[in-house]
């Protein structure tokens, strides 16, 4: 995605004090601790998806740093349970998380609107709005437009269209207008309409619902 900028980041996420163990470098005993680091992914600063946790080990004496690929034989038993012990945290899944948790609020809502629609489709009511595309195909950007219902009958509805298209949905508010009713009147038959035929519905509002 544009715009959106990746770093790799890592963070110390437990300690574990080696009393026993004699540091190779300066051989002071019991200053050297394991570091458990959780390296993971952040999007625009949110962390993202953590991909490890890695065992590395310090001395607090003289600073000798071992990384876990270079972990001496005799670390390697500590190191690992250390590791199964301590797995990256739940926070940097956080991004993930919170698109997980968008994408099944978008798809709630998309199933929740489309029952909604096939409801009123079904069961009329004069006023209902219809938000229509009128041609969809893919030279032309699609147009959409408001048809409001005024009349039906068991075979036909009646509409209202609003004279003024856009072409995106979300500019459907700007033109849903008085004054841009009343000019054409259209009568579809209501299979036609539940074929979607000559129209493609977006969706169906009805006021107060
Ligand atoms: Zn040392």
């Amino acid at each position: 995605m544009a715009g959106l900028i990746h770093h790799e980041k890592e963070k110390i996420i437990n300690t574990k004090q080696l009393f026993s163990y004699r540091c190779p470098s300066c051989n002071f005993r019991g200053a050297t601790d394991l570091l458990a680091v959780g390296h993971y992914f952040s999007l625009n600063w949110i962390p993202f998806w953590s991909n490890e946790v890695v065992i590395n080990s310090v001395c607090g004496n003289c600073g000798y740093f071992v990384h876990q690929k270079e972990l001496p034989a005799e670390l390697k038993k500590e190191a690992e349970s250390f590791k199964a012990d301590n797995k990256a945290p739940l926070w940097m899944f956080s991004g993930m998380f919170v698109m997980g948790a968008i994408i099944v609020v978008i798809l709630v809502f998309a199933f929740f609107n489309e029952k909604q629609s096939d409801t009123y489709l079904v069961n009329p009511k004069v006023g209902d709005k219809y938000e229509m595309k009128l041609t969809s195909n893919w030279i032309l950007d699609n147009e959409y437009t408001i048809f409001i219902l005024r009349d039906f009958t068991k075979d036909s509805a009646t509409f209202d269209c609003n004279d003024r298209v856009v072409y995106k949905t979300s500019g459907l508010s700007s033109i849903d207008k008085p004054e841009n009713y009343g000019q054409n009147i259209i009568k579809i038959s209501r299979k036609d309409l539940e074929e979607e035929k000559e129209f493609n519905i977006v969706i169906i509002e009805r006021e107060g619902d």
